[in-house]
This record gives C-alpha cells, structure tokens and sequence, in this order.
C-alpha cells in the first residue's frame, strides 16, 4: 500500500485538516493501491497563502537563477526514473515501455526545454522611452488530469516556474501517486518553501476551491470540457485569468499518394496510444474512397501487432483503461456506433479474451462512418477508430474541420506542397505530418472548445506572465 496522507505545504508534508481519505485503484488489477488525504477548504487556503508568502522572494529570483533550478529539478527527476515508470504503470495501467518511453521522457522533456527556452527568453524590451517588462503572473493554480500524469504537471510546473510564479498543485485524485514523487524531486532540488505546494483531494472541493480562490491570480487546468466551463464560470468572479486544454476530435486526413500499408501503421499506433486516453488522438481517419478497401485490409493486418496486455509485461502495447467509469463510457460508444449504422471491422464491445479482470477493452476499429455520428462527433477517450471516406480534398478538409473541437490534426501524403496545403487548411493548434515526431519547444494548444492559451516551450511560459509598460522618463 502507497499511503500518503499529507499535503504539501509551504515544504513540507503537513497533515490534512480532514480525515476522509480516497482510494487509488490500479485499473489492471482493480485492486486499491494506496490513499491519498480528501483535501479541504483549509488544507487549499494554506497552501495558498504559502504560495502567496513565497511570491514576492521567488518572483524576483534572476532568469539565471531559475534556469539553474529547473535544471537541478531535471537532474533529480532522472535519479527517480524507475520509480517514476513503475508509479505510472500501477495507477494509470500503462505498459511499462509506455511509461519510460512516453510519460517518463515527456515530464523530464518540460524541465529542460524550461531551462533551454529561458536562456534566450526576453523578459524586458526597449522601445524609445518605454520599457516593456514581463512579469510573473502571481500565484497559479493547476489543476492536472489522470491521462498523463507526469507530462501534465510537469508543463505547467516548468513554466510556472520559468516565469517566477508560485504554485498550488491539484492533480488528478485518481493518478496522484506521479505528483507525490514531483513534491520529492522539488525538495531534493531546493526549490524554495512554498513555491510550490500540493493539495489532494477531489475536484469538487479543491478543484472549485482553485478556480474561486481570491488570492490565486491565475489557473492553468487541463481537462473535459464540461470543467473546463465550470473553472471559467468560477474565475470570471473574480477576474481570473484562465488557461483550459480540454479535449479533441482530431481528424487524419490520409492523402491518396501515401502508401497505403504505412499509413494504416501510422493511424494505428496513434489510436492505440495510452490506451486511446490521448487528447490529441487522431479518432477520425479521413480516407480517399479510392484507396478505402486497400486501407481497411491493412488495418485489420497491423492491428495484432498491438496486443492488449498486462502492463507489467514488456510486450504489452496497450493496458487497460483508467477506471470503470471510462470502460464503460467506451463500451456505450462502441455500442453507439453499432446502432448508427457504421460497420465493425475489429474490436467491438466486452473485454478481450482472458481479462476478466482489470479495465480492458478491444482496440475497435469502425469503417463507413459518416462525420455527423455520434462515434464521430464525441471525444471516445478510448481506443476506437473512426474511418470516414472522402471522395476529394475539399470534401476532406470541410470534414475535418466539421467539429467542435481543433486540437489537433495529422496529414499523411508524400507531395510536400498538398501535405503543407492540407495542414495549413485544418483549424487546429498543432499539426503533425507523417508520424512526426513531438517537438517540446513548439506550443501546444487548441482551437474552438478545445481550450484557451498554449502550454510548451516559449509559449507556455508566456502564459505565466502579465505584460507592464513603462512609458516615459523622468524629466
Ligand atoms: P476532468 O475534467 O474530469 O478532471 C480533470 C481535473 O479536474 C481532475 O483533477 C479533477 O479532479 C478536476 N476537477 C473535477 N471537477 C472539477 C471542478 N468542478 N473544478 C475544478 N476541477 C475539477 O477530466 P479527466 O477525466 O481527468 O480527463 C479527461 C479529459 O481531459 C478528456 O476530456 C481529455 O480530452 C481532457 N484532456 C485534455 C488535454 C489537453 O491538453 N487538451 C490533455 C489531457 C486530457
């Protein structure tokens, strides 16, 4: 058992003013992991005014100073590397390869690329008589959810960070295990007392605590859209600012010069990522009628090579999902997705053979599915493929952006001059062409309903930070 039942507050581990505690499940084996402290109303508003006390010290702390620090937090983040994974794959349910390769690597990516990007990051700038400064926004609130545990607080917490700013932390109750190590790594690197602190608890109370709170100057939350809405509602009480990254429905559009066989592996290996549990998963694969058949065929080909596993098995390529919660969620949708009419071409609704136990679903693929189905329209959160035939670009592209959501969006093709034509067409905010691989310095963010701001790199620190004028000299 992994009990930790105190905050962290003002560095250090203090007692929740509750006794409630909730439990942590790994969804392989449904069995309760460990606790974690219920937060309060109370246990939040310490941390607060620690963040608040700490503010005025760490916000003047020199760009050279913080560059050393977040290079001293990614250091220490590498000495708990193994802790790190085997913490991922028992609450998330991540395959071990998956929680070095992907969450391991993405959280330790944010704190260098942090140190990196503030190395040449102007924080004042000339123009005749007035001086344009950036200062730290103040005290930020960030609110985490469970799908990636390391990589969504350490964003945030590199570029809060980076700017100056203090920090109250609440990640996801159901992967709290990942920020515990963080709260650790933080201490071992000497960052100052209350700069940063975490409080567990439920979204209920700590996450509207966050959002309402009148000495929290701004929040950063990633999540679903519905509390996405709520956190914007409680802000705007008190004027907040507010960063939201919420979820997607990311369209691939493959073109009809991309051979066939690669393109299924590259739409594959992106819907079966993280169990599907990706924001950014291209759930709607956009194929050339002409090309469809040859398309199908090679799915169904590749897809075994993808076996759903226990994730403590290094040749599992997926686990199971995070919660019954969401197993069921999915199975609706699959079930949806029957009824509408679109046809099954692998996967389908129940656990795959021999997981009784545990989260697990199938990798489901559905062809014939027209762009205004529900199975297209809503974000799965699973495992589950849409493929969607197209009879011409235009046709394609008006698809494509025939969503609430713009995320995220992937092209597949050869000709350089259609990919970049196509890529500049989808209103998203990051576009990857072929399997692309995932650059830290570049921003990360959506369009439409899928959020408001950037995380990442330049653009994630200038999210933390407000923008003074000094106009004039004395005369
Ligand atoms: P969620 O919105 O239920 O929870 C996210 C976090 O918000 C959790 O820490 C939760 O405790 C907290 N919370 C719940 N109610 C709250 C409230 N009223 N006020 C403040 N905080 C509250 O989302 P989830 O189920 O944890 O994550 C899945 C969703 O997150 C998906 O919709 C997915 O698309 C989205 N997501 C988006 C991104 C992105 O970067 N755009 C990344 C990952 C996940």
């Amino acid at each position: 058992m992994r009990d930790c039942l105190k905050h962290f507050i003002n560095g250090e581990w203090v007692e929740s003013t509750g006794s409630k505690t909730i439990d942590v499940i790994n969804p392989a084996t449904e069995e309760v992991i460990g606790r974690i402290s219920d937060g309060t109303k109370e246990d939040l508003d310490k941390a607060v005014a620690a963040a608040r006390a700490a503010f005025p010290s760490f916000s003047e702390t020199t760009k050279e100073e913080r560059i050393q620090l977040l290079n001293r937090i990614a250091d220490e983040y590498e000495k708990r590397k193994e802790d790190i994974v085997e913490t991922i794959t028992q609450e998330l349910g991540a395959p071990l390869t998956l929680s070095e390769k992907a969450h391991y690597n993405m959280g330790l990516a944010h704190f260098r690329q942090a140190a990196k990007d503030l190395e040449s990051f102007e924080f004042t700038e000339k123009r005749g008589n007035t001086v344009i400064r950036k200062e730290p926004i103040g005290v930020s609130g960030l609110i985490t959810p469970w799908n990636f545990p390391t990589n969504q607080t350490s964003t945030k917490l590199a570029s809060a960070f980076a700017a100056g700013c203090t920090v109250v932390l609440k990640p996801s109750e159901m992967t709290p295990f990942a920020a515990i190590i963080l709260a650790e790594i933080f201490e071992a690197a000497g960052l100052p007392k209350g700069v940063f602190n975490l409080v567990n608890g439920t979204g209920e109370v700590v996450g509207n605590g966050i959002s309402s709170h009148p000495d929290i100057d701004f929040v950063s939350f990633t999540g679903s859209g519905a509390v996405g809405q709520k956190v914007t509602e409680n802000a705007a009480k008190t004027i907040k600012k507010v960063a939201l990254e919420l979820g997607g429905k990311s369209p691939m559009i493959i073109l009809d010069d991309y051979d066939m066989k690669k393109a299924a592996k590259i739409a594959v290996s992106n819907v079966i990522f993280n169990s599907g549990q990706v924001c950014t998963l291209a759930s709607r694969t956009l194929v050339p009628k002409s090309k469809l058949d040859e398309f199908v065929e090679a799915v169904k080909e590749i897809l075994p090579h993808y076996p759903v596993g226990n994730p403590q098995d290094a040749k599992s390529a997926l686990g199971p999902l995070i919660s019954e919660k969401q197993y069921k969620r999915v199975q609706g949708y699959i079930e949806k997705g029957m009824e509408e009419g679109a046809t099954l071409v692998a996967g389908g609704t129940g656990k795959p053979e021999g997981f009784e136990k545990g989260y697990y679903v199938k990798p489901t693929v559905f062809t014939d599915v027209k762009n205004d189905m529900v199975i297209a329209q809503e974000e799965i959160f699973g495992p589950v493929m849409s493929i969607i035939a197209y009879d011409n670009l235009d046709e394609a592209i008006e698809i494509a952006n025939d969503t609430i959501y713009g995320l995220a969006g992937y092209v597949v093709g050869e000709d350089e001059e259609t990919v970049q034509k196509v890529a500049s067409s989808i209103r998203a905010g990051r576009i990857t062409i072929n399997s692309g691989a995932s650059d830290f310095s570049a921003p990360f963010g959506g369009y439409k309903q899928s959020g408001i701001g950037r995380e990442w790199g330049e653009y994630g620190i200038e999210e933390y930070l407000e923008v003074k004028a000094v106009v004039g000299v004395p005369s």
